[in-house]
């Protein structure tokens, strides 16, 4: 392979799941204008602060070097460190990662965390590589990061395609490239790590079961019980998963899963557990799942249920699709699952939705509770994490729902202001060095 051709990346983006700045940019301004954000604030939040790409060689098992780009996106730090995940996909450019490290300023926000916004990863499709590739890929792209992460600085944590295990390699990497005296004072670089390793109990089930929370959180505001409620969820993958769990022990019903691979349905219901052994022992695919009717990819988001849970990629409801959509409500267990045009449509045709921000914040709050466990050499128990994120959730979602049903605004636009006033009030209070 010449050095010229090694150094195009391999993967295309692909168009239709790849989130965009933009849309951020247009769900921010409604909010901003909303609020009467101060201008130079706006100024301020319309831009990230830093943008690094890095460009890193790694040796495969056959031999062959291959180079890939990296991307860490800072948005903002005003309220504390960069926080947010590193996701392996062929969708992760430049820009996608702008539009993920914006959603995680507003989300740390709104939970009231310590904590601004950050976001990155690879372009690649990780299936493509054996795990010894995956462990040395994830190595050397933590050590061109360097020191523009650090657990006061920038503190990265799993996403799509990424996990624990990733996390426990970047840890071990940041830590074995500090000073002797450092090293083990620094395992919160990174958050999502396995509990051996200084992980927090409960931290895999967070997002799944915050997207739970809000769901049952909003069934209570509108007096409706969750029982023999028929749901769907786009993405079979960690939020997907334990969303449906905690749903299924709440005694609702999986009428229909999507992953990359297939599409099912079966009115009955879908056990939980059954489709995730088998879609283990199938290589992560749901396809051919025996309890279920494999039906067209297209037909998704037309099946008639109580709940539809996107909780993949991003871009997935767009004009296109909103209107075949047969459901009075939407959680966003992905980040950016409805474009602006989509949005229009679903909001016109009265459909409530709990924004991203919101829905699926219980992974970066319990990734905070990891986060000060390492940083104050504490070991936390299960029951108190999930009580702890519990309270910490059912506070952001009143807070959103109130100001929502006050302002007669939607879920996001009152997510928002929420958000962006709290940040805004830091700037306030301190003023623009110099
Ligand atoms: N990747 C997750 C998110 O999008 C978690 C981020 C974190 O824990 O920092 O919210």
């Amino acid at each position: 392979m010449t050095i010229a051709k090694q150094l195009e990346p391999e993967v295309k983006p692909l168009k239709k799941t790849k989130v965009k700045a933009k849309s951020v940019l247009e769900q921010f301004n409604t909010a901003a204008d909303h609020i009467g954000l101060n201008p130079n604030i706006r100024k301020i939040l319309s831009i990230t602060n830093n943008e690094i790409i890095v460009h890193f060689p790694v040796k495969m098992d056959n031999g062959e070097v291959e180079i890939f780009t990296g991307y860490r996106v800072q948005h903002n730090n005003a309220l504390g460190p960069y926080k947010g995940g590193l996701r392996y996909h062929p969708t992760v450019d430049i820009d996608a990662a702008r539009a993920l490290a914006m959603w995680m300023t507003w989300k740390s926000s709104l939970a009231g965390l310590p904590f601004g916004g950050g976001k990155g990863g690879i372009q690649i499709d990780p299936s493509k590589y054996s795990i010894t590739e995956l462990e040395r890929i994830t190595r050397r792209f933590t050590y061109a990061l360097g020191d523009n992460i650090g657990p006061a600085h920038d503190i990265p944590a799993p996403d799509v395609n990424t996990s624990a295990q990733t996390m426990a390699w970047m840890a071990d990497t940041y830590m074995s490239t500090r000073s002797p005296a450092a090293r083990s004072m620094n395992q919160h670089v990174v958050t999502g790590k396995p509990v051996d390793s200084g992980g927090l109990e409960g931290r895999d089930r967070a997002t799944g079961y915050g997207v739970y929370l809000s769901i049952k959180f909003w069934a209570e505001k509108n007096n409706i019980n969750l029982e023999n409620k028929t749901y769907i969820v786009q993405g079979f993958g960690n939020v997907g998963y334990w969303t449906s769990w905690f749903l299924e022990k709440e005694g609702a019903k999986l009428i229909g899963v999507q992953d990359a691979f297939a599409t099912l349905h079966n009115e009955n219901g879908i056990k939980i557990d059954d489709l995730s052994n088998y879609s283990l022992a199938n290589k992560n695919s749901i396809a051919q799942f025996p309890d279920a009717n494999q039906i067209e990819m297209q037909d998704f988001f037309g099946l008639e249920c109580d709940i539809l849970i996107p909780a993949a990629l991003g871009n997935q409801i767009t004009e296109d699709n909103a209107h075949i959509i047969k459901t009075g409500f939407i959680a966003e267990g992905a980040n950016g699952p409805i474009d602006t045009e989509g949005e229009r449509i679903l909001v016109e045709r009265g459909i409530s939705i709990i924004p991203d921000i919101l829905c699926n914040s219980g992974g970066v709050v319990a990734s905070y509770f990891e986060w000060l466990q390492n940083r104050n050499g504490e070991i936390w128990q299960m029951d108190e994490i999930m009580g702890k994120l519990d309270k910490k959730l059912k506070q952001s979602f009143d807070k959103v729902y109130e100001y929502s049903q006050d302002k007669n605004v939607d879920m996001r636009t009152a997510a928002y202001a929420i958000a962006i006033q709290r940040i805004e009030k830091a700037y306030i209070q301190r003023g623009i060095f110099p």
